[in-house]
């Protein structure tokens, strides 16, 4: 485990001592962080980092996660689609199941934090525990909520509206609500396994393990088998690139325990893939493979078709490899088309793209370069740990409305 003395050299030592002297205001206050999965996905990845680093800021921190059956999650992936802008048919069962588990979890869960800081939808209705406790309470929302399902937002919103603050990513996410709401975007962790430096030794091994080939460019996406993400339209925009460009596929994805739709894109996925042998689909791989995929691969993709931010996007960059996503969400705060990255809007233009980097390596290079600095001055842990400890401390200062960036 790191301490904020190993980041140092990365961002600078003052701002670990600005760290430090802005987390010593909040004294002994308990900071309890509440989500729906200990793995798989952005959030989890986040708070592997961020408890102990506020612990060694000095903070009380601490991470819990709430239990549910799969109906209960098989509710909450729709909430999640439809916040997304999905059309779903939320039944008066669906709103029972998550009712009730909600109901349950505040009944069995030690709900203590003088700061509960609350992450997503699954666990927002664990608010209603407030009326009883004199603290403050944060809801987080990691999700594109820029078109939400009205009749789902308006339900989840009786819930948010019992926060004293929510957190969005980008500004098109906010939404007109009673509270007040701060602008904070994730980050990455540049000494974790998915971000450290590798040896080429490491990196050459893991490319023989999964059987891809060293001689041939390879394009990968790394993310959950989720439609959102369209791992259906990169093998269409791949194909479209292969017909006049030789390279492989690498689809990495891993199964999150909230999301039950996983098992099934993946089936399509195969199915889609069948035939192909330069299509590589890889699942649960480690973080340290998945880093040695993303530094070997010549182009990154992050073809979402809706992304709350994707962190995969600024992983990518950070290890300087050009990346081609799509201009949706929190993925157009870290890429400027043309600057550090570039931005598509189809299959055809993803293709395109694609080809484009593969023909023409020193503009690749150029772009890599400039992502890895865009990362390091706006989308590394020192920055959000920053804007969470100031919000934290806002929460005892009423005020409209914080903006933090
Ligand atoms: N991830 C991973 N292995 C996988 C797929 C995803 O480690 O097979 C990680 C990925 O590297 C990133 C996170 O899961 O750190 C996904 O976060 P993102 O914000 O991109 O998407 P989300 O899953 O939260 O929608």
């Amino acid at each position: 485990m790191h301490t904020l003395k190993d980041y140092e050299p990365i961002v600078g030592e003052n701002v670990i001592e600005e760290l430090r002297v802005i987390a010593s205001a909040l004294g002994d206050k308990k900071v309890q962080n509440i989500n729906s999965t200990a793995v798989g996905g952005g959030v989890a990845e986040i708070l592997h980092w961020l408890v102990p680093l506020l612990r060694d800021l000095g903070v009380n921190a601490s991470w819990d996660v709430i239990k549910g059956g799969k109906d209960f999650f098989d509710v909450t992936k729709k909430f999640h689609n439809s916040l997304h802008g999905k059309s779903e048919i939320l039944s008066a069962k669906d709103y029972r199941i998550f009712e009730e588990t909600t109901q349950k979890n505040i009944n069995e869960m030690d709900i203590y934090g003088d700061i509960v800081f609350v992450h997503d939808p699954q666990p927002a209705g664990l608010v209603k525990k407030k009326d009883e406790m004199q603290n403050k309470w944060v809801w987080r929302c990691h999700i594109d909520l820029s078109s939400p399902n009205p009749d789902v937002w308006n339900y989840l919103k009786g819930y948010i509206e019992r926060y004293d603050a929510s957190v969005f990513t980008a500004p098109q996410f906010s939404q007109e609500l009673s509270i007040r709401q701060a602008q904070i975007t994730p980050s990455i962790d540049p000494l974790s396994d998915k971000n450290k430096d590798l040896k080429d030794s490491f990196v050459s091994s893991v490319l023989e393990k999964y059987g891809i080939s060293d001689e041939i460019p390879f394009i990968t996406q790394v993310s959950r088998y989720d439609y959102l993400k369209d791992p259906l339209g990169v093998i269409d925009a791949y194909r479209i690139v292969k017909k006049r460009a030789k390279c492989q596929l690498v689809l990495v994805g891993s199964e999150a325990a909230d999301d039950p739709e996983g098992a099934k894109v993946l089936k399509e996925v195969k199915k889609k893939a069948k035939g192909s042998r330069d299509i590589h689909i890889l699942t649960n791989i480690s973080d340290v493979e998945v880093n040695a995929l993303q530094r070997a691969s010549a182009v990154i993709l992050q073809k979402s078709l809706k992304e709350g931010f994707g962190l995969t996007v600024s992983e990518a960059l950070w290890k300087g490899r050009p990346v081609v996503a799509s201009d949706v969400g929190g993925i157009s705060l870290q890429i400027k088309h043309g600057f550090n990255g570039l931005l598509s809007h189809t299959i055809e233009g993803t293709a395109h793209m694609i080809r484009q980097l593969l023909y023409n390596p020193e503009y690749a290079k150029r772009l890599g370069d400039n992502g890895r600095e865009h990362v390091r001055h706006n989308f590394l842990l020192t920055r959000h740990l920053k804007d969470y400890i100031l919000l934290f401390l806002s929460l005892e200062k009423p005020g409209d409305f914080v903006y933090l960036q």
